[in-house]
């Protein structure tokens, strides 16, 4: 029967495809097809690891002292039971022999199918048997790393590619995905993703537009409501996902999905276009990656520079081992050289709120896990909470502008004092390398304004820094007090909120008045829907991954920035949202 599950429109278009389900827990685990020719030796790898972990529970069940507890050789038996039975067994086997799956893949496939047929059991005795599959292929997974050399479960990602696998499409179904997750999903099989929890302005939700898939967050039941290989359909408009979809339906969704790979195509053509608008203003159309490699994709889409590089990626899906500093320059230094003498506008390490790196910071275990990580320790408090790593990346930033043009900008700015010690970490970095005679360029240094203190600040700061950007995303989530993770107060996370309206005009007429560069790198920034708005407040330059560039190119060639002006104090008066974006979008002030 065909049902349908409401979530947030995160990533735009349509996706129809079998549902993987992936436990979160599981999400990491590496997804890819194997070769044909590889199928049986995928079949040997997952028996050497099920005969691997027999002999490792045998041997514990032997060496057993007298005193423990009697339950324990019961479970180890049950665990034993479990790894020599058919059901898990052969149909694991089943997914790598029909689908080509790897065998991780294959197995926590598997277990989700399990897990579902437990969870359906009346009998409360069997349905907690669901702990022991989930532990029994838990050491599974560990024994397929440790047989792969690899201290980690290995990611996702890694040699998935489409070339070996079944002719059906794949959508990922998932609990909760975390971004550095999702990073590793960048170049995998999967064409649309649905998680149950998440708000449209979440790194996860980010990524996934940068990923340019279609996506739905926070549609809180779909893991449960979904099953292993459903045909789904994913509406990343509307923000639905329709699971076993009528034929007709599927047939309407089919022509939309031919009809928005019409629409990219055309608006590829646009990649050339100078961005300039109706009445002469040129516009400047930067990006934002995650990794250095994603500078391939930003000039592909004609960005001219990178506004933002979410440098954190770096030191994510790393365990204890964090980029030193020399690999830190390396990719700083990659991306500089791809950009070809265009600007790259490094960020330094956003860490925290929902960007946790996987290792406590000294700080953290001083003062145990943060109770609000959004307000915690999080972006420059943490780069200042930990002064050698500071320096490190600020040294690897210094030392990649030897090869181009490089911007620093400085997340979460608040406090003079923050501003402060940041110009002296940056000035004895520069002295250290001085000493070991590194040769570095010269480098503007830029504060996000992200922060409502800082926007209306702004002015003070711009005496400190060469230039602002403004980081919508979090300026939403600190003043409207709203978690931009939080699927249940999504609907609060509100854009056209009039406030907000107002401190971003605020902060770019402050920095047009100084004379100082001002861009916005938050997700407004990719929206069309506000992009005659950001022009009419003076904005001309505009950061965004790089698969939402042509798009607003496309709004703003047809707009004219002096009729927008005059439009814009009406709106910025607006008593509310609803009332602000019926202003502005009823006023003509945005063609289609
Ligand atoms: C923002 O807050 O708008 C921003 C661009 O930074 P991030 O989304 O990485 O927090
Ligand atoms: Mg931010």
């Amino acid at each position: 029967m065909s049902i349908q599950i409401f979530g947030l429109a995160v990533s735009r278009g349509v996706a129809i495809g079998r549902a993987v389900l992936v436990a979160s827990s599981r999400v990491d685990v590496a997804h890819y097809f194997v070769a044909p020719d590889q199928v049986d030796a995928e079949i040997q790898r997952l028996r050497v690891a099920r005969d691997a972990v027999i002999a490792e529970l045998s041997a514990l069940q032997a060496e057993l002292p007298a005193d423990a507890p009697s339950e324990l050789p019961a479970l180890l038996d049950v665990h034993l039971m479990l790894l020599r039975d058919e059901m898990l067994a052969a149909a694991t086997r089943q997914w790598i022999v029909e689908r080509h799956y790897n065998a991780e893949w294959a197995l926590s496939a598997q277990l989700e199918v399990l897990a579902r047929q437990f969870d359906e059991m009346d009998d409360d005795y069997l349905r907690e048997r669901k702990a022991d599959v989930e532990q029994v292929v838990e050491r599974m997974l560990q024994s397929l790393a440790r047989a792969s050399g690899r201290a980690q479960p290995l990611r996702g990602g890694e040699g998935t590619t489409r070339d070996f696998g079944g002719e059906e499409p794949l959508v990922l179904v998932a609990s909760d995905v975390a971004p550095a997750d999702m990073l590793q999903f960048k170049r995998s099989v999967f064409t649309g993703f649905v998680t149950d929890v998440g708000g449209t302005h979440s790194h996860t939700a980010i990524v996934a537009r940068s990923m340019d898939i279609p996506a739905v967050v926070g549609a809180r039941e779909a893991s449960r409501l979904v099953r292993q290989d459903d045909w789904i359909v994913i509406d990343g408009d509307a923000g639905v996902v329709i699971v076993d979809p009528p034929a007709i339906v599927l047939e309407e969704y089919r022509f939309r999905q031919r009809h928005s790979e019409l629409e990219r195509a055309r608006l590829d053509r646009l990649r050339h276009t100078p961005a300039v608008t109706l009445d002469g203003q040129p516009i400047e159309l930067l990006a934002n990656i995650e990794m250095p490699a994603d500078a391939a994709a930003a000039l592909q889409a004609g960005a001219v520079g990178i506004g933002l590089f979410r440098s954190e990626f770096l030191f994510m899906n790393r365990g204890d081992d964090l980029p030193a500093e020399d690999e830190q320059f390396e990719a700083y230094r990659d991306a500089v050289l791809a950009m070809k003498g265009l600007p790259v506008t490094i960020r330094t390490v956003d860490i925290g709120a929902d960007k946790p790196l996987d290792r406590l910071t000294a700080a953290e275990l001083r003062h145990g896990q943060a109770l609000n990580p959004a307000l915690g320790l999080r972006a420059i408090r943490w780069s200042l909470s930990e002064p050698g790593m500071f320096r490190q990346q600020l040294r690897a930033i210094l030392r990649a502008s030897a090869f181009g043009r490089v911007r620093i900008l400085i997340p979460m700015v608040a406090h003079m004092s923050e501003v402060r010690a940041t110009l002296e970490a940056l000035e004895r970095a520069r002295r250290q390398l001085d000493e070991a005679g590194k040769p570095y360029g010269p480098v503007e240094l830029g504060a996000m304004i992200e922060v409502p203190a800082a926007a209306l600040r702004v002015e003070a700061l711009l005496r400190h820094f060469d230039f602002v950007s403004i980081g919508t995303n979090d300026l939403v989530q600190y003043l409207l007090a709203i978690d931009r993770a939080d699927e249940s107060v999504a609907h609060l996370y509100d854009p056209w909120h009039p406030a907000v309206l107002q401190l971003i005009a605020h902060t770019i007429a402050a920095a047009d008045r100084m004379g100082r560069g001002v861009a916005v790198c938050g997700e407004m920034a990719a929206d069309p829907a506000f992009t005659p708005l950001l022009l009419a407040m003076g904005l001309r330059s505009f950061s965004m991954h790089p698969s939402r560039i042509a798009t607003v190119k496309q709004k703003l060639l047809r707009a004219d920035t002096r009729r927008l002006a005059a439009l814009l104090p009406r709106v910025l008066e607006a008593e509310d949202c609803a009332a602000a974006s019926a202003q502005w979008l009823g006023n003509g002030a945005t063609p289609a």
